[in-house]
């Protein structure tokens, strides 16, 4: 039997019981083919992961019982993933993989050659969601709504460093290894790249470094990816 964890917006006491969805219900018992009493691995977030067993699930929905902990709450490092949409399966891609690779937040953006004008906010966060089930994770990044790049750059906390991925500078990957630790966000353009007013905006601010990924132009989710792995090796948890 594999191992079943399932994402829970509850808390999470011992003893306690929690409620499931008609969907959450359905995959328990319809497709993992659980019966009463067996167990699962249940999450929210915010108290890490615990043992719970299943009460009762019906097509409206059903219950949990929550058991024991069995893993401590493990939050990413403070890494958010700033990028343009594109199209949906690649944005989808986007989402899970920065769930995966332990981005803290999730911000796509809209930039002068961004191809998707809205996004199915509620959507990405469910595949944010399904990434953190699938990988073992505790956090689930949050996913915020579409918003203009201009506007999120003039509203900017100077003390949050941005990592632009600049693609006029493709050729040897920089090494980010001295750069300061503290709160960092990844910026990846979309297909068409930042166009000159925002390359202008980008270069004038002193919390922006601009690196290359290496030599070869990368799709914006491949290059999504580099960037995360490229952090997170050198200031993040993987070391
Ligand atoms: N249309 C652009 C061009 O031809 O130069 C390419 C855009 S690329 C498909 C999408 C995004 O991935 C870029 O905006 C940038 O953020 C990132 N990217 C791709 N390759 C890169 C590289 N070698 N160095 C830095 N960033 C890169």
């Amino acid at each position: 039997m594999p191992r079943i964890r399932l994402f829970i917006d509850h808390p999470l006491v011992a003893g306690q019981p929690v409620p499931l969805d008609g969907p959450q219900a359905h995959y328990l018992t319809g497709v993992m083919r659980l019966r009463q009493g067996d167990a699962v691995q249940v999450f929210n977030g915010r108290d890490g992961e615990w043992q719970a067993h299943l009460q009762e699930a019906g097509k409206r929905g059903g219950v949990l019982t929550v058991a024991a902990p069995t893993a401590p709450q493990q939050d990413p490092p403070d890494l958010w993933l700033i990028f343009a949409p594109i199209k949906k399966a690649r944005t989808d891609f986007i989402v899970e993989k920065a769930a995966e690779m332990g981005a803290a937040r999730i911000m796509p953006v809209q930039t002068r050659f961004t191809n998707s004008e809205r996004i199915r906010q509620d959507r990405l966060q469910a595949h944010a969601v399904e990434a953190a089930e699938q990988c073992g994770g505790t956090f689930v990044p949050p996913v915020a709504e579409l918003q203009p790049l201009s506007a999120l750059l003039d509203g900017w906390d100077a003390g949050r460093r941005i990592l632009w991925a600049d693609e006029s500078r493709a050729g040897p990957a920089e090494t980010l290894y001295g750069l300061p630790r503290g709160p960092w966000a990844i910026l990846i353009g979309p297909e068409g790249g930042f166009s000159p007013e925002e390359r202008a905006q980008l270069s004038r601010l002193p919390f922006v470094t601009p690196v290359s990924l290496g030599p070869r132009i990368l799709r914006a989710d491949t290059a999504a990816v580099a960037a995360l792995a490229l952090w997170q090796a050198a200031l993040g948890d993987w070391r």
